[in-house]
């Protein structure tokens, strides 16, 4: 399997002297769905604009697909990574949602013929072909960050990079959003590498996750294994996925025989409580 994503002893100041990352090391294999926790002000952003060479590092290098970025080869890094911003209004710009989602396509050379239909496949997919016509401005928060997910899956990429994409959106659309993401994955093996607060939906897509903390990567680890150290997780100023809590109380004060690794799903704690009632 392939390195898709390499960043190695990361450090980032900005101009104003603040040192947001401070040494990170960071992988993500070709296909993997890798979640990315940490309090706010942990350095999540500033990583992921080091993925698609918005930034470049104080010091350290970012390899994809084990190619370093450097200023030379950032047309091809930007048709391989697409980045989705925490907040779609850096993002989008154009008059009309269409012309938003066409402008990376456009960029690239492809025919006009082309690029409609990156640009209808992309809206249909995201089930937002009835705002082709509006301007972003007049858009909901959650309207505006499915068209930013949508300029992304327009140009393609092997590995997408999500900053907080459920923010904003109601539940439904964001489960909706989770499940179009995991279909890509499995379907065209993309990457997907996500930053979140929804601690509790990250047990049920990711493979691996990474905990920030203060510039820095306090622990990385299958889900299970990370949440096993609660300790860990609750000094990054985070919490346990609601389940691994109800687990951690039922086993430490109600002396359950719980295991730990607890128990992150609703389908894991159904087997584990059938296990404990035979
Ligand atoms: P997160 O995405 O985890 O919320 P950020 O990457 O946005 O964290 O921020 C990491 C640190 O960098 C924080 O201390 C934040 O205040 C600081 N920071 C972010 N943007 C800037 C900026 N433009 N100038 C100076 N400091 C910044």
């Amino acid at each position: 399997m392939r390195c898709a994503v390499k960043v190695s002893d990361l450090y980032y100041t900005y101009p104003d002297g603040t040192e947001a990352l401070k040494g990170i090391n960071f992988t993500a294999m070709q296909g993997e769905k890798i979640a990315v926790i940490g309090p706010n002000g942990s350095g999540k952003s500033t990583l992921f604009y080091h993925l698609n060479g918005l930034f470049f590092p104080t010091k350290g290098s970012v390899c994809i697909n084990e190619e370093e970025i450097t200023k030379k080869n950032l047309d091809k890094i930007r048709m391989t990574v697409g980045l989705v911003f925490q907040d779609p209004d850096d993002q989008l710009f154009a008059p009309t949602v269409w012309d938003d989602v066409a402008f990376g396509p456009r960029n690239t050379g492809l025919s006009k013929r082309e690029v409609e239909g990156r640009v209808d496949n992309a809206l249909k997919m995201l089930n937002i072909a009835g705002l082709k016509d509006k301007s972003p401005d007049n858009l909901s928060g959650g309207q505006k960050r499915l068209v930013s997910i949508a300029d992304v899956l327009a140009m393609n990429p092997e590995i997408i990079v999500l900053d907080e994409p459920t923010s904003n959106l109601d539940p439904r659309s964001s489960s909706s959003l989770m499940h179009l993401l995991l279909d890509l994955n499995t379907k065209m093996n993309i990457t997907l590498i996500i930053a979140t607060h929804d601690i509790d939906a990250v047990p049920l897509y990711a493979e691996r996750i990474y905990i920030m903390d203060r510039g820095r990567f306090v622990a990385e680890g299958t889900p299970g294994a990370v949440f096993a150290d609660a300790a860990i997780i609750r000094n990054s100023r985070l919490r346990l996925p609601r389940i691994a809590h109800l687990m951690e109380i039922l086993q430490k004060e109600d002396k359950l025989p719980i295991r730990n690794p607890y128990p992150l799903t609703i389908g894991e704690a159904r087997r584990e409580m059938l296990k404990l009632a035979k």
